[in-house]
């Protein structure tokens, strides 16, 4: 049987959520939807079109699935006839933002934590001031100060300002409440959206989509896969924001390579930190830190650049959180590895960790979900386009 004709009607999912998606984001999706459908020009655009083709009507579900397979490039709000000032007011850019800001919101874990994306620039402002302020004070609350402005050398440098236990116990914590956090949201995405799995091959589509990044390169004249990339707000295109994506996500996967070889070294073979300069977990976590800076503080610059007509600014100062802290625990890293040697280590240690630890709490209820999401979604458009062939 065929799948267009499994979403001839609308996809009502009974999952309970807490905090549904925002109604007015929801009908502005389906009525644009509903006239793109009729009109069909962005066909080619990206893999919301071919998705949204394949329905009729649009329930929330839907609506939270296209959303999020929406990259917001603002190649089809430029393409668009119907673009305001017409009438039709059609604004897909903006509608799917709102859509998958309310989206973010709906799948939180544990439910009632779900108002933390709504003022999440406030929210990460003020857990990163209690995180430094808390690590800075357990330091000084558990050594004398002048352990804390000693200078440390050589291996276990960093555990005479906090002992090892205590700095491997925190994430430890955190990093099970966001995976279970995390895994939740995930879930309640997947049933929500009504999401059908369509094997390995699907999986394995969506994988290398996400390793290229490949969406982020906007239309061209043969399809989606790479092209002139996103639209800024001097109305040309421009694959910053891919390069900037891609320096970013790598960056991150390095950093967390680092960490994980460290945690290798420390309980596998008892080295312990910090690691010589030419060590594995250093240069990881190195090289990880300078592409994590430049790709955040580049993806800072383009989301200014954005076309103001297809930026979303209702999401909470979310977009901006993220980048701040992500920036952040990367920076102060790359800080740390320079001033361990001194008197600064603890001052600077206690920074870095402040950061960490708070990026890892507010990892479920940030831009991070983004991420989640949006594999979950381009899983299910993989499948959906296999089994509609
Ligand atoms: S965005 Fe505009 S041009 Fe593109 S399919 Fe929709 S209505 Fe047509
Ligand atoms: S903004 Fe870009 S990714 Fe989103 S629907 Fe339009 S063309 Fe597709």
């Amino acid at each position: 049987m065929s799948l267009i004709n499994n979403l001839d009607h609308p996809v009502s999912h009974d999952v309970d959520l807490r905090a549904m998606l925002d109604p007015s984001a929801t009908a502005e999706v389906s009525r644009i939807m509903q006239i793109c459908n009729a009109c069909r020009y962005c066909e080619g655009f990206c893999a919301v079109f071919p998705a949204m083709e394949r329905r009729r009507l649009f329930a929330e579900g839907d609506v939270s699935y296209l959303a999020n397979l929406c990259h917001n490039c603002g190649a089809c709000y430029h393409a668009c006839q119907y673009a305001p000032p017409h009438e039709f007011a059609v604004n897909v850019p903006v509608a799917m933002a709102a859509a998958r800001a309310s989206s973010y919101a709906a799948y939180a874990w544990p439910g009632p934590l779900a108002g933390l994306f709504h003022r999440n620039g406030m929210i990460v402002s003020v857990v990163m001031a209690i995180g430094l302020a808390v690590t800075v004070g357990l330091m000084l609350a558990m050594i004398a100060p002048e352990l804390f402005w000693g200078v440390h050398i050589g291996a276990g440098a960093f555990y005479k300002v906090m002992p090892h236990k205590i700095m491997a116990a925190i994430p430890i914590g955190i990093t099970a409440f966001a995976m279970a956090a995390m895994v939740m949201g995930w879930r309640r995405y997947w049933r929500h959206t009504g999401a059908v799995w369509g094997g390995w091959r699907s999986l394995f589509d969506a994988i290398s989509a996400v390793v290229a990044l490949r969406h982020l390169g906007g239309e061209t004249a043969a399809g989606w896969r790479g092209g002139a990339g996103c639209h800024t707000s001097d109305d040309r295109s421009s694959n910053a924001r891919r390069i900037y994506h891609q320096l970013t996500m790598y960056g991150f996967l390095l950093c967390f390579a680092s960490t994980s070889v460290g945690t290798l070294y420390h309980y596998a073979f008892g080295w312990e930190a910090p690691y010589g300069l030419l060590s594995l977990p250093v240069i990881l976590g190195t090289v990880g830190g300078v592409i994590l800076c430049v790709g955040t503080a580049g993806l800072f610059i383009e989301k200014r650049r954005m076309h103001p007509a297809v930026s979303y600014n209702n999401a909470g100062g979310m977009d901006y959180a993220f980048i701040a802290i992500l920036f952040l625990v990367s920076f102060t890293g790359l800080v740390l590895l320079a001033l361990r040697s001194t008197s600064f280590m603890g001052l600077t240690l206690a920074i870095h960790l402040g950061f960490v630890y708070s990026f890892f709490l507010i990892m479920p209820y940030s831009k991070f979900v983004h991420g989640l999401y949006r594999f979950a979604a381009l899983i299910a458009s993989g499948s959906e386009t296999r089994r509609s062939r």
